[in-house]
């Protein structure tokens, strides 16, 4: 009998029908697709992008080498090398993220006791050479200079939701 009924349905295209029906309900309802990347949808201020190390106003780096995202990190991504200086401060002489052994967790930030290592809202971003996903301290200084103000903008709208 199911079987009569099958051959019934499919000899009155009935199944066409239902799906153009349902093809024309949606087209005239609002759309769930943007242009991107012409279009983008909201991100929250606490999206966990490429990573950054920040500087003070006065240009001098945050970083104090304290290495505890380095010890909290939980893909073993960083890596740092540490030196004293002649002011007898301690500054990282190396400091690199793994970007292909990181999981974006966001634990680098939440340990950092001078709010130097974060992770800004960008994630359009790739890589076109074999070495690329090592961010090294250059390079994460260079991010952070050039979206310092985005960064800090993101960490006042967070605070103000603590
Ligand atoms: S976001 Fe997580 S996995 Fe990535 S570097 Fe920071 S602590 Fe490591
Ligand atoms: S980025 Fe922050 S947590 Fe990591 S070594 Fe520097 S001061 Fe310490």
């Amino acid at each position: 009998m199911n079987a009569i009924t099958r051959y019934l349905k499919s000899l009155m295209l009935l199944e066409l029908a239902k799906g153009a029906g349902v093809t024309l309900h949606y087209f005239f309802q609002p759309k769930f697709t943007i242009n991107y990347p012409e279009e983008k949808t909201p991100k929250s201020n606490r999206f966990r992008g490429l990573h950054a190390l920040r500087r003070y106003p006065n240009g001098e780096e945050r970083c104090i080498a304290c290495k505890l995202c380095e010890a909290v990190c939980p893909a073993l991504a960083i890596t740092i090398d540490s030196a004293q200086r002649e002011d007898g401060t301690r500054r990282t002489t190396r400091y690199e993220i793994d970007l292909f052994k990181c999981i974006y967790c966001g634990f680098c930030e939440e340990s950092c006791p001078v709010d130097s290592i974060v992770e800004t809202d960008i994630h359009e971003f790739h890589f076109e050479n074999r070495g690329e996903h090592i961010m090294n301290k250059e390079k994460l200084l260079a991010v952070g200079d050039r979206f310092e103000e985005s960064i800090a903008a993101n960490r006042r709208q967070d605070a103000a939701y603590r």
